[in-house]
């Protein structure tokens, strides 16, 4: 059939339809776990918590994160859970805890990091490692939402876990772990020394979250990343005859540069859906119905007539190509100097499937120059974890538990956290803050006034509680 007569059979009814979600249902003899915590108190105290939390300076370099470990420690200890601290280097410690299961599954791990990135106070409305909670009841400072916050509802998940002594099928696992936002050297040291003991089947991890207003106004799009992009750090280097500025000769280094530069910023790769793109589109139309509803909840017409906006929006483009982003140059001496090398640097992300090897040869091809040549400075492959999972099912019931206005669905990270380091070992990892975040809010993350109100901070803490308790708790007891 041509393609305006499918276009008309798909208008007409006549093409494949992606359901709403099965979400599952808990076990109901487990909803009294819930029930059993007055969420207002617990909201109450968990936004304490978190500003002194966030008052424990762990800005990575140079990270110190032995403080931030020892003050989450501090926190079990209270309710009488025992931890370790575990340091890859002086004062750069990890937090592993361990509420014991009965082992009829593999422990359930939810995982944060310590570190913050570093933050100029000049440039914010409240000092960045203040912990302030407002008038308004939001609490500022660097990692409330990237990702103290996050860490402290974990923490708290295992304190309300003792503290209402439920009998577990599972170990759960909290673990804090340093240096995640420089050189991964925290997580690199747990799989190295502590995985055996780990072993986890399950992570909840960073990633994703909920955002208001994303795709509809009212709308909020809870988005659990259950893949990450792949990455390639190279140095494109250009090499020539050095020589004097006042005479421009052909062929030198920096112009072979920007030549080589210019053929790769040319390239325009098609979009490639990926599975997850697709699911939580139609969810969006589930949500939303009418026309649009309709639009999104059909892959044929999602191909016609949502590609074009999602490849216009960087966020939502960067999940669909494998991008080549130019992030620095380096080679240059005195303005009246042709140096003799110069360079490029780029940061490459691969979709899940694309091998960074084929995409090096492609720039190679691209930009065919023998005096360009290409150095690897870091590589790792995309991966994936199946969003048709009990965990998965969890955390998304209860992230829209409730709130006739939220939708949920997988993603593709753009960016990488530790859970790809973690996904080779055979661990089902997601990505969920479960915060309902404003795009201006998210806008923190890594940038001036990070902060998280504590309506978010008890929501979030009563979600994730409650997908733990649905995966990890003993039922019929
Ligand atoms: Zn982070």
């Amino acid at each position: 059939m041509r393609r305006p007569l499918l276009l008309l059979a798909c208008l007409a009814g006549a093409c494949a339809t992606l359901p709403r979600a099965d979400l599952g249902v808990a076990p109901p003899e487990l909803a009294r776990w819930r029930d059993g915590v007055n969420w207002q108190d617990a909201g109450k105290e968990a936004a304490q918590l978190l500003s002194g939390y966030l008052q424990v300076n762990t800005a990575n370099p140079p990270g110190n994160e032995t403080l931030g470990a020892k003050y989450l420690a501090g926190l079990l200890d209270k309710a009488g859970i025992s931890s370790e601290i575990v340091e890859f280097a002086p004062g750069r410690g990890s937090l592993i805890a361990r509420l014991k299961g009965n082992g009829g599954q593999k422990p359930l791990c939810l995982l944060s990091h310590l570190d913050v990135v570093p933050a100029d106070a000049k440039n914010w409305a409240q000092p960045p490692f203040s912990g302030l909670i407002d008038d308004h009841g939001t609490i500022w400072g660097r990692g409330a939402l990237d990702m103290k916050g996050m860490g402290l509802i974990e923490t708290l998940t295992l304190v309300w876990l003792k503290r209402l002594n439920v009998p577990l099928q599972r170990d759960v696992i909290l673990l804090a772990v340093a240096d995640e936002e420089v050189d991964n050297r925290g997580m690199q040291f747990i799989v190295e020394k502590y995985w055996p003991q780990i072993d986890c089947s399950h992570v909840v991890n960073e990633g994703g979250m909920g955002i208001r207003d994303a795709m509809t106004p009212g709308q909020t799009i809870f988005a659990i990343s259950v893949a990450e992009k792949g990455l390639l750090w190279l140095k494109m280097i250009a090499h020539g005859k050095a020589g004097h500025g006042s005479t421009p000769i052909p062929g030198r280094a920096p112009d072979r540069l920007l030549d080589a530069l210019a053929k790769v910023r040319a390239r325009h790769p098609e979009a490639i859906w990926h599975p997850s793109t697709r699911e939580t589109l139609a969810q969006v139309g589930h949500g939303v119905g009418g026309v649009t509803g309709y639009v999104l909840t059909r892959p044929l017409l999602q191909d016609w007539l949502a590609e074009g906006q999602l490849m216009k929006n960087p966020g939502t483009r960067a999940a669909m190509i494998d991008t080549v982003n130019v992030t620095g140059f380096g080679g240059a001496e005195e303005p009246n100097v042709v140096p003799a090398e110069v360079w490029a640097q780029l940061d490459c992300r691969l979709l899940p499937g694309h091998k960074p090897a084929d995409l090096l040869a492609q720039l190679v091809q691209i930009v065919d120059d023998p005096n360009i040549r290409f150095e690897v400075l870091y590589q790792a492959e995309a991966n994936a974890s199946s969003w048709d999972d009990p965990f998965y099912r969890a955390l998304a019931r209860h992230a829209v538990a409730g709130k006739p206005d939220a939708v949920v669905g997988p993603v593709l990270s753009p960016g990488f956290t530790d859970s790809l380091r973690l996904r080779p070992l055979g661990v089902r990892a997601y990505g969920f803050v479960p915060f309902a975040t404003t795009q201006d809010e998210t806008g923190g993350m890594h940038g001036e006034n990070e902060r998280v109100s504590s309506d978010n901070v008890r929501d979030g803490l009563k979600v994730l509680f409650s997908a733990v308790v649905d995966v990890a708790a003993l039922p019929g007891q």
